[in-house]
């Protein structure tokens, strides 16, 4: 016999079947991202979002210009190949791929605000962990054109909305970010601070005081988080214009009724990201990976990888994060069989297999025994299954043309004519 191949290091398989239990989680199933991703389907396109869906490979250059050089996920993470002389990358984000092609189809010459969601596999090379994966999915949005701050408010709503109609408990972290006339300043005074605790820094931050020290407020090293607790604020570095942005994404989500939490280590690293910064995130349920969505405004973006200056804002969230949530609350979507079959013979059969397809034409689901068995054994199959009702087919059915739709749950009979089986079914309170 040969050997099995086993599935990459840090990709998982997501199954339909619930009998096994991994780390003492429930396991995500797929309806659990089904659930998900079906929500999101029917409340983003209310925001007047559209899907885009952009290849999983691109050129290097992209995300190396678009996400930026020195961020782990550039620096370490990505799968990058050579392909016969040009150096691809499978995507570890999607908001450098949106812009690309909404500037390589001229979108902004088309309509001068563009909303389009997606859902999409990402690949990081990343240590595996409860809710860190090498290959994920996000689910997110990105809104070109508008420099906000009313549609900051209204991205922060739809994130809020979507999680709580999935009934996730999560807190909604807001800061700012500031902008190129206000951030050297903050910049400067920051990397002043921390070079004065640079001793109690971890290693990378060390280096990020130097290269990039607004990282270093969210580092998760409890010695720098110490220090990043007592260090300055954006707050009081903000210009005029950055200061009412932010003043109006506040007005604007009172005015929705979105609560947030003003968290000024909330950052993101990259010069191009300005002013709004938020993440939802959970308090309990996922351990260290509890930012189940992030997002942010990028208005440097699209000028940094060749367009017009046109401002954006974005978030990502991680399915995965969200499906384990679920898990363990025990929610999913499933489709059940309505009717289970249960036929006794050939003819029953034959006359199974016609009623089933009559049922799911008119959208119930069904299903048939494939198996023969005795009556007993059947029943139990339908239970497995988790069937509403089971409707056993024998001879005297047949010739009758009547039979009983057994509820399996209470074991109430209802007795129905086979020719009208439709109708009845639909009937049944
Ligand atoms: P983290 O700080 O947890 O590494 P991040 O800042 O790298 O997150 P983003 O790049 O902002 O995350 O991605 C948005 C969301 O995508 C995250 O909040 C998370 O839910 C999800 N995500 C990111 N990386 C992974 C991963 N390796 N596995 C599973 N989900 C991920
Ligand atoms: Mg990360």
């Amino acid at each position: 016999m040969s050997e099995k191949i086993r599935g990459v290091k840090g990709t998982r398989d997501v199954l339909p079947i619930d009998t096994y239990l991994k780390d003492k989680d429930p396991w995500v199933r797929v309806g659990h991202l089904q659930l998900i991703e079906r929500t999101a389907r029917e409340l983003f396109p209310l925001y007047g979002y559209r899907e885009a869906r952009t290849p999983i490979l691109e050129r290097t250059d992209l995300f190396v210009r678009g996400i930026g050089q020195e961020t782990d996920i550039v620096g370490k993470e990505m799968y990058t190949f050579d392909d016969k002389g040009e150096s691809l990358t499978l995507r570890p984000e999607n908001t450098a791929s949106i812009v690309r092609a909404y500037l390589e189809h001229n979108v902004n010459q088309q309509e001068p605000e563009t909303k389009w969601w997606y859902l999409a596999p990402m690949f990081r090379r990343e240590r595996q962990q409860r809710g860190r994966y090498r290959q994920f999915t996000q689910i997110g949005v990105e809104a070109l054109g508008n420099p906000g701050p009313r549609i900051d408010a209204e991205q922060i709503e739809l994130l809020d909305r979507w999680l709580r109609k999935l009934g996730i408990a999560f807190e909604m972290h807001l800061n700012t970010l500031g902008d190129q006339n206000c951030r050297p300043n903050y910049r400067e005074a920051l990397q002043k601070y921390l070079r004065s605790r640079i001793d109690e820094l971890c290693a990378d931050c060390k280096k990020r005081v130097e290269t990039n020290p607004i990282r270093v407020l969210d580092c998760k090293n409890p010695g720098c988080a110490e220090v990043a607790a007592q260090a300055p604020k954006m707050e009081q570095f903000l210009c005029d214009a950055c200061r009412a942005h932010f003043a109006g994404v506040q007005e604007t989500l009172q005015r929705l009724g979105v609560a947030t939490v003003i968290d000024p280590r909330l950052v993101r690293g990259l010069d191009y990201y300005t002013r709004t910064a938020y993440e939802a995130i959970v308090p309990s349920g996922l351990g260290s990976q509890s930012t189940v969505a992030g997002g942010g405004r990028y208005d440097g973006l699209v000028k940094e990888l060749g367009g017009p200056d046109v401002p954006g804002i974005g978030f990502a969230a991680g399915v995965e994060r969200m499906a384990l949530l679920l898990a363990q609350q025990g929610k999913e979507e499933t489709v059940r069989p309505v009717v289970f079959f249960a036929s006794l013979g050939p003819a029953e059969e034959a006359r199974a297999d016609r009623l089933a397809q009559q049922l799911r034409a008119a959208g119930i689901a069904a299903e048939v025994s494939f198996r023969k068995s005795n009556p007993g054994n059947l029943l139990k199959r339908a239970d497995a299954l988790g069937a509403r009702f089971a409707l056993v087919l024998g001879e005297q059915e047949l010739q009758t043309g009547r039979a009983k739709l057994k509820e399996l749950k209470t074991g109430a009979q209802h007795e129905v004519a086979l020719d009208d089986l439709v109708r009845a079914v639909k009937e049944l309170p």
